[in-house]
């Protein structure tokens, strides 16, 4: 099923992220970990791409297993990272082998050591270049990409952003998933802003369940999220207390998806990483919203 049809529902629809392993001999728990979300039956689940090569090999195993074994709808992500015309090529073959419709198309994170070096030379230069080229060589597919409710870490103002955002949306994307944010007001500012600019295409939230004080950092860092008194004051009270953070950290997330759903947007993505416990309590919090 393709992500555009999932969101055509006009009742909460919830996904989950997952991520595959970094290393062979942690294939068999994150196949466990992935497996239990799946279970939950998730309106999707997506699948990240390790954009430094390590881990790329896995999204597939990953996603074909979801697809598969639980007929959870999948979303296999791509980077133009670390990628060529020759890999993309070969990539789509297995994806469209393995019945699955959705990619989610990226730039992926430029590893340190190649910031600086000269980037000409490559295939995909942004998630755009790679857009294109999917949906233009691969109609039937159904093609998703990133946005960012508090702008890009590269970009140099909203405005930029939005103007590339469009570009991408016109080049092929259908549907965007955006970077986690933890006060819903930027996402309903940035919605408006670029409805105004005319991006039409649906946006799913994302939705980061912040389950431990250290994740609260590293959020911070790899999103640069604004973190909104409420959810510090969370942090303070709870961080030294794992059993507390966590259930105040999935209480918050539950409470974002709420307040997401009561003012208009059905489908919600939630950043589960890997952990089903995390996923099932969230779903179990929103049981009768979703009629499950
Ligand atoms: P782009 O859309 O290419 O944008 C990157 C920057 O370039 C932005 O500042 C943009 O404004 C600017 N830009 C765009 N087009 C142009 C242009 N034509 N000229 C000049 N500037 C331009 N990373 C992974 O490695 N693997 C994953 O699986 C993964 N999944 C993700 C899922 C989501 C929902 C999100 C939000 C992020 C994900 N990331 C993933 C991280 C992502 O790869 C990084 O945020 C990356 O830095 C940008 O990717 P992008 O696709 O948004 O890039």
């Amino acid at each position: 099923m393709k992500i555009t049809d999932v969101l055509k529902s006009d009742k909460l629809t919830l996904s989950f992220e997952v991520f595959p392993p970094k290393t062979e001999s942690s294939f068999e728990s994150v196949r466990l970990a992935v497996e239990e979300i799946a279970k939950l039956r998730p309106s999707f689940m997506s699948v990240t791409y390790g954009a430094g090569g390590g881990t790329s090999k896995y999204t597939l195993e990953i996603s074909k297993n979801i697809k598969a074994l639980h007929g959870v709808p999948t979303l296999a992500h791509l980077t133009c990272v670390s990628s060529t015309r020759a890999t993309v090529k070969e990539k789509i073959l297995e994806i469209r082998k393995a019945g699955i419709e959705n990619i989610m198309a990226l730039r992926g994170d430029i590893p340190a050591n190649l910031l600086n070096a000269d980037r000409s030379g490559w295939d995909y230069k942004h998630a755009t270049d790679l857009i294109f080229e999917l949906k233009s060589e691969n109609p039937d597919f159904c093609i998703g990409g990133a946005c960012y409710p508090e702008i890009h870490p590269e970009s140099q103002n909203q405005k930029e952003d939005i103007k590339y955002l469009k570009e991408k949306v016109d080049a092929g994307c259908e549907f965007l998933t955006t970077q986690m944010f933890f006060d819903n007001n930027l996402l309903y500012n940035f919605l408006y802003k670029i409805r105004e600019a005319g991006v039409t295409v649906p946006i799913i939230p994302g939705i980061m369940p912040i389950t431990n004080a250290n994740q609260v950092s590293r959020a911070i860092q790899l999103s640069g999220s604004f973190m909104p008194q409420r959810f510090k004051s969370l942090v303070d009270k709870f961080g030294s207390d794992p059993d507390a953070m966590k259930q105040a950290g999935i209480a918050y997330a539950t409470d974002q998806i709420i307040d997401l759903y009561a003012n208009g947007i059905n489908g919600v993505h939630v950043y589960s990483m890997n952990k089903p416990d995390v996923a099932a309590k969230i779903q179990a919090n929103l049981s009768d919203i979703l009629g499950k």
